[in-house]
């Protein structure tokens, strides 16, 4: 395939024009098999020996999940990616090939959930140590970052959306040998680019916005070819969290879109923004907007609201019509999740209630519908429930 970046195109006429490398098809066929069989005795031996690269077994290689990264490996700028069954599977198979016992992860404040119980209930007990920073602790201690093996980042971050200047804390990690990684599930590579901004190694939730249609789980790692080579080796062969070849072509066909999806989210949150800083009701709005930091250039549809006091929150949820209450988000339809529900989760210890979040921030997922008849939805809904 083209390098179409060097070629001057968008990521629009990228993802577009990217060839399927299946003759004339526009569309991957689904390879649904598990296994590659050989011709003769001397492939299956070049194979196995390294020597040829061809398919051998779907757990580790798979013609339809190949089309997927590099699709996105390409829309990254990044020289290669590796597809998981989940961001989780992305999340966990990355850390666990770059790190050992005794090894620190320094870690950004507000994490993913699910992320932070990785890292406490699972990486802890093996003797990986984790510290957890602030945004502006990251970026204004050079030396923050010295001994730690990794760097785990989210910008912006999970619930309260602060965006990180990603090329100061890049440079802070390459002085001290810091491998860097950014779950960039929020702004996608539309508007954001870490690997151009000096980060190691991107993934994403595909769940999210890089699917778009709320009809899959699945998750991707981008990096340079050598550390790609290692997660692929170590973690896909050995962890085994491999994506099915229909849910790659599911994405496929998710990504041919992504950048006009991600401009109708962008301008439903700016409409949203507007009128949310405006209300009275409305305490606090939490989204970034585009150059609030470096690299980033667009703001998309999941953003915040810290509501007034006077707002019975579940009223306001049932008072909803078009938002429907639920977990995940950057699907075309609108979702709101109190984190009140998050907060009162059975079990440990969250990453809510370790990084304080208020039981009265409300997360909005806007999706593809009018901005206009969600915004009435929600007025309505507000002034129903105020007391
Ligand atoms: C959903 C999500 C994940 C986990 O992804 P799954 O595909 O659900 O495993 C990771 N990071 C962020 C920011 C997410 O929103």
């Amino acid at each position: 395939m083209a390098d179409f970046f060097s070629d001057g195109y968008s990521i629009d006429t990228l993802l577009a024009a990217a060839a399927t490398g299946f003759g004339g098809a526009v569309v991957p066929p689904i390879v649904q098999t598990s296994l590659f069989s050989f011709d003769n005795y001397q492939a299956f031996e070049d194979r196995m020996a390294g020597r040829s690269d061809d398919p051998l077994y779907t757990r580790v290689q798979n013609p339809t999940v190949a089309v997927l990264e590099k699709m996105v490996a390409e829309a990254e700028q990044g020289d290669a990616a590796v597809a998981f069954a989940s961001g989780m599977a992305a999340i966990s198979s990355t850390i666990f090939a770059l790190v050992k016992p005794g090894d620190r992860i320094a870690c950004v404040e507000h994490v993913y959930p699910d992320a932070y119980r990785l890292f406490e209930r699972l990486l802890r007990p093996f003797g990986v140590e984790i510290t957890y920073h602030s945004v502006e602790e990251l970026e204004s201690s050079p030396d923050l970052l010295r001994g730690a093996k990794l760097a785990y980042l989210e910008s912006p971050n999970t619930v309260v959306f602060q965006a990180m200047d990603l090329p100061r804390v890049a440079a802070h990690a390459k002085k001290h040998g810091t491998l860097t990684v950014i779950d960039n599930s929020w702004a996608t590579p539309v508007f954001q680019r870490p690997l151009t901004l000096g980060i190691d190694i991107v993934l994403h939730s595909a769940s999210k916005y890089l699917s778009g249609h709320s009809d899959t789980v699945a998750g991707i790692v981008i990096a340079r070819a050598e550390l790609i080579d290692r997660i692929r080796d170590l973690s896909l062969s050995l962890l085994g969290g491999k994506l099915a070849p229909f849910e790659a072509f599911l994405l496929t066909r998710g990504l041919r879109t992504l950048g006009a999806r991600m401009r109708q989210h962008q301008a439903s949150a700016n409409f949203f923004v507007d009128n949310l800083s405006r209300h009275s009701l409305v305490k606090r709005v939490l989204s970034p907007g585009p150059n609030t930091v470096p690299g980033l250039t667009g703001r998309s549809g999941l953003l915040s609201v810290e509501l007034d006091d006077t707002i019975n929150i579940p009223n306001f949820a049932d008072a909803l019509k078009l938002f429907r209450l639920g977990v995940s988000w950057g699907g075309f339809e609108s979702l709101i999740l109190p984190t009140q529900i998050a907060l009162n989760q059975s079990g440990e210890e969250n990453s809510l209630q370790r990084f304080g979040v208020s039981g009265r921030i409300v997360r909005l997922s806007l999706g593809l519908e009018d901005p206009a008849d969600l915004w009435a939805d929600f007025e309505t809904a507000l002034s129903q429930s105020a007391k």
